[in-house]
């Protein structure tokens, strides 16, 4: 098939009003979801800053809280924690096995969540970090603050 044939047939392939009519619905449906992604696009970048502006807002304010001797940083530290802990979804009943209460025969598993400090990059669990408003710091970071 030479160029010309085949663009004759290309042509004629979108002549046909069937052809046509698909095409048109395809072009509305892709500038449809180009201005879906426009505006989660533009919806990310605003929720970027608006945590940029909460991140900002409650190192401020710990550090007033903690420069105006209201409360010492390591109490806000532990409150932070305990938030966040209230903030995490309570871990799912083991599955029940044969035979019996599935309570009293579930293996007891100890499920640790571990975190990284921010600063030494040391793994250690959640529980024993100090929250600060950049991440967690563990004990010997903290205290270096
Ligand atoms: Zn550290």
């Amino acid at each position: 098939m030479t160029k010309d044939e085949w663009n004759r047939a290309l042509q004629g392939r979108f002549d046909h009003p069937d052809a046509a009519w698909e095409l048109a619905l395809m072009q509305d449906q892709f500038k449809e979801l180009r201005l879906e992604v426009d505006r989660l696009d533009r919806r990310d970048r605003e929720q970027a800053k608006e945590l940029d502006v909460a991140y900002a807002a409650v190192r401020a304010l710990r550090a007033l809280l903690v420069e105006k001797g209201v409360v010492e940083a390591e109490t806000l530290s532990s409150r932070v924690d305990e938030a966040l802990d209230d903030l995490r979804p309570p871990a799912p009943l083991p599955p029940p096995s044969a035979g019996g209460s599935p309570y009293r025969d579930a293996p007891i598993v100890q499920v640790v969540q571990l975190t990284r400090c921010i600063d030494c990059k040391q793994e250690l669990p959640t529980s024993e970090t100090n929250v600060v408003a950049d991440g967690n710091l563990c004990d010997a970071c903290f205290a270096r603050r």
